[in-house]
C-alpha cells in the first residue's frame, strides 16, 4: 500500500492501473477511521481491482463555529487501518494541495437546504466541491459512501447525474457499536455521561422501526422519537423528520421511499442517525 500527498502522484498511479485494465474504487473520508469506514473499504475491495482511500479533513464543509480545528486526526493509525483492510492507495493531501485560492463551489440546490442544510448552510456545497475534485483526481469507476450520511449520499447522487460524472455510487449500511450507537469519528468528543445519552438516538431509531412494522403513522412515530430524546439528559434536538427521498420534503405518508432522519446535540457534539423504510 502506498500513501501519497500530491494530486500528480495519484494521477500517475491511477493511469498505470487503468493501462492494465484495472477497475478503480474510491472511499472518500475525513480519517480517524473506524469500522464504519472499514465496511466501505471491504465493499470496495470486493468489487474493484484497485482501492483508493482519501483522507482529508475538508475545511470548506465546516461552518465558522464548527469543529474543523479540533476534528480528530491520526494519519499513522489510519494508514495501518487501511493496510489491514486491503487498501491499495491512501491519498492524504494537505489543504494547500487541494485548494489554492479557489473560485468554484459545486452546489446541489433544494435538497441541500433541507435537514442538515438548515443548521449547516454551507456544508453540502463544501462536500460536493471536494468530492467533485476527488472524482476528477482519482477518476474512480465506483465510489462508496455510508448511509450514516444519507442526505449526503442522495445529494452526491444528484451531483453525479447532473454533472455526468462517470462513476457509480454505492450506498453502504450504517455500522453501529454493539449497544446501537452509530459509529462516528465524532463519538470521541463524548464524555462518559454523554456517551450514555447518545444511545437515545439509536433507541429512537429502533423504536420507530418497530412502530412502522405495526402500521403506525408518521406523526405519532416522530412524537415518540422526540419523546425518547427529550427525556434523556444532555440532549437537544436539531431535527427529527420523516422526508421523501426524492425531494427531502417532509412527508406524512409512509412508503418505501421514506427516510426518518435526526440530528441531535449531545452536550456540544452534534450526532446524526437515520433509517430508510425499504430496509425495515
Ligand atoms: P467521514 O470520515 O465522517 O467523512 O465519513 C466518510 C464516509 O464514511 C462517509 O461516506 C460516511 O457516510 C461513512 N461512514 C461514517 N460513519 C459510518 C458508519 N457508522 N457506518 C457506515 N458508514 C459510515
Amino acid at each position: 500500500m502506498k500513501v501519497v500527498k500530491t494530486i500528480s502522484e495519484v494521477r500517475d498511479i491511477i493511469s498505470a492501473q487503468k493501462k492494465m485494465g484495472k477497475s478503480i474504487a474510491l472511499v472518500p473520508s475525513m480519517g480517524f477511521l473506524h469500522e464504519g469506514h472499514g465496511s466501505l473499504m471491504n465493499a470496495a475491495r470486493k468489487e474493484s481491482d484497485f482501492v483508493v482511500v482519501s483522507i482529508f479533513v475538508n475545511p470548506t464543509q465546516f461552518g465558522e463555529n464548527e469543529d474543523y480545528s479540533v476534528y480528530p486526526r491520526d494519519l499513522e493509525k489510519d494508514t495501518v487501518f487501511c493496510e489491514s483492510h486491503g487498501v491499495d492507495l491512501v491519498f492524504a493531501p494537505e489543504v494547500e494541495e487541494m485548494y489554492s485560492n479557489p473560485k468554484i463551489s459545486v452546489k446541489v440546490v433544494e435538497i441541500s437546504e433541507m435537514l442538515c442544510g438548515k443548521t449547516r448552510p454551507i456544508h453540502f456545497a463544501g462536500v460536493c466541491t471536494v468530492v467533485s475534485k476527488l472524482f476528477n483526481i482519482v477518476t474512480p469507476d465506483y465510489a462508496y459512501f455510508g448511509q450514516k450520511d444519507a442526505q449526503q449520499f442522495y445529494i452526491l447522487q444528484k451531483m453525479v447525474q447532473d454533472l455526468s460524472f462517470g462513476v457509480q455510487l454505492r450506498r453502504c449500511p450504517i455500522i453501529r457499536e454493539s449497544d446501537g450507537l452509530a459509529k462516528s469519528s465524532r463519538n470521541v468528543y463524548l464524555n462518559s455521561e454523554e456517551r450514555i445519552s447518545a444511545l437515545s438516538l439509536s433507541k429512537a431509531i429502533f423504536t420507530a422501526q418497530e412502530k412502522v412494522k405495526v402500521g403506525m403513522q408518521t406523526a405519532p412515530i416522530l412524537s415518540e422519537m422526540k419523546n425518547i430524546i427529550e427525556a434523556t439528559p444532555h440532549t437537544k434536538i436539531d431535527y427529527v423528520e420523516a422526508v421523501d427521498l426524492d425531494t427531502f420534503r417532509e412527508t406524512d405518508t409512509i412508503g418505501k421511499n421514506t427516510l426518518f432522519a435526526m440530528a441531535v446535540y449531545v452536550g456540544k457534539t452534534r450526532l446524526i442517525d437515520n433509517f430508510i423504510l425499504e430496509e425495515v
